[in-house]
């Protein structure tokens, strides 16, 4: 079924939304030998023939996000300059990226790893961290260097009903190297009544999608991590630093921790923040004002927690007015 995301609400689908999305967790240790399993799958160096390989994997898969998801057009994923990241799903789809790295002399403030879709069956996770590439391609100044994965869980999303969980039927959200996973993280899923959108999966790092974003996670040292959900319409935090309040309409609600999320992977135990933004619907993308406000909230709380607020600061990485022009087109482009 191929799910418009819309804007106008009206003609918008409104799925049924059982959806529950849940993250971070609790106690931790250093997960260092998991750290080590992740680094030996380690990227290999990238070829001119390994270019073309990574080009052709990002059109085919392309094309299966813009078959899928109404509000993501080709172009809006073939132009983006992504490249395949040397990371696959169980299925063997490419999980792709975009960098978008330190501009001329200047040092970025922080470093950014952002990511949508690791739940396959949220859309609007992926389609806005495809509207933000968009305004990035023309606004980024090199205030901060981002990595962006679009879509964490290619398998959940691109099958023909889409699903939270991957391919083997894990919770990608709950298979992270937390302390005691072993322990907790089924003992945690017992309590749910064995739901299969919550199984944990065999081992910590069991899949190659969370075994590569871990590895990920280890290469590129974020300073800050931003993990897109729906569709509980709120804000999450694990980690140090201070919580951002709100992010335009989205306000700052802790939903607890779990074990084996990237929140208590990342933000607990390896002390990254991580900031999970919840929209409010999985098959609706918020409006275009909101769309802007929750990006120029994110990039303030960013530049507070950077240490860098300058007036040349605040004119970067956002738009000239909230509902930018870029935006408008993103949204025609339906
Ligand atoms: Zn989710």
């Amino acid at each position: 079924m191929k799910i418009k995301l819309a804007n106008n609400l009206s003609n918008a689908i409104r799925l049924s939304l059982g959806l529950v999305c849940l993250f971070s967790s609790t106690n931790f240790v250093l997960a260092s030998s998991s750290d080590k399993r992740a680094l030996k799958t380690s990227q290999a160096s990238v070829s001119p023939g390994a270019i073309q390989t990574s080009k052709l994997q990002v059109d085919n898969v392309c094309k299966k996000i813009a078959k899928k998801l109404g509000s993501v057009h080709l172009s809006d994923c073939k132009n983006r300059g992504m490249e395949a990241s040397g990371g696959h799903s169980v299925g063997g789809l490419p999980i792709i990226v975009k960098e978008y790295g330190p501009v001329g002399n200047r040092t970025p403030t922080a470093k950014v790893l952002l990511i949508g879709g690791i739940h396959g069956d949220e859309y609007s996770s992926v389609s806005l961290v495809f509207k933000w590439m968009k305004m990035l391609d023309r606004y980024h100044s090199g205030l901060f260097h981002w990595k962006m994965i679009p879509v964490m869980n290619p398998d959940g999303l691109l099958q023909k009903k889409s699903q939270r969980m991957n391919k083997n039927g894990v919770d990608l959200n709950r298979n992270f190297p937390t302390p005691n996973w072993e322990a907790e993280s089924h003992k945690y899923w017992v309590k749910t009544s064995r739901n299969p959108r919550r199984y944990p999966g065999t081992a910590p790092l069991s899949e190659p999608e969370s075994q590569w974003l871990a590895n990920y996670i280890v290469e590129f040292k974020p300073d800050v991590i931003v993990s897109i959900h729906a569709p509980f319409g709120i804000l999450d935090f694990d980690g140090p630093r201070t919580a951002p309040k709100n992010f335009g309409p989205l306000q700052l609600n802790l939903l607890g921790t779990y074990p084996g999320s990237l929140g208590n992977y990342a933000g607990i135990n390896k002390q990254i923040p991580v900031v999970t933004i919840e929209l409010p619907y999985a098959g609706i993308m918020p409006k275009k004002h909101e769309i802007s406000s929750i990006w120029m909230d994110l990039v303030k709380w960013l530049k507070t927690n950077s240490g860098e607020i300058t007036h040349q600061a605040e004119k970067d990485e956002t738009p000239t007015t909230p509902q930018s022009r870029v935006l408008k087109t993103a949204e025609a482009s339906k």
